[in-house]
């Protein structure tokens, strides 16, 4: 795995990725920040007797889901949007 570099604003561990997408807006590759911990997903895969069945995997997630200051990385909109300047 590639080095990660810290959160400038929590400090979680963060791997910088692409899934090889292009931005239809710059032309580059996208470019995700993963937080590197593990976390727990789900994936159904099947039944049994009545009820679902499902398994667990530790994955990384996007770190705009983890991240306690989402909203400053999103854009300045949320925040004026919230009532500040
Ligand atoms: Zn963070």
């Amino acid at each position: 795995m590639s080095e990660t570099r810290p959160c400038r604003r929590c400090g979680a561990p963060l791997l910088f990725a692409t899934t090889g997408e292009i931005s239809p807006k710059t032309g580059k590759p996208v470019i995700v920040p993963l937080d590197a911990r593990k976390h727990p997903i789900y994936r159904v895969v099947g039944e049994k007797d009545g009820a679902t069945v499902i398994a667990r995997v530790e994955a990384m997630v996007s770190h705009f889901a983890t991240c306690p200051d989402a909203d400053v990385f999103s854009g300045s909109k949320k925040i004026a949007a919230k009532g500040g300047a």
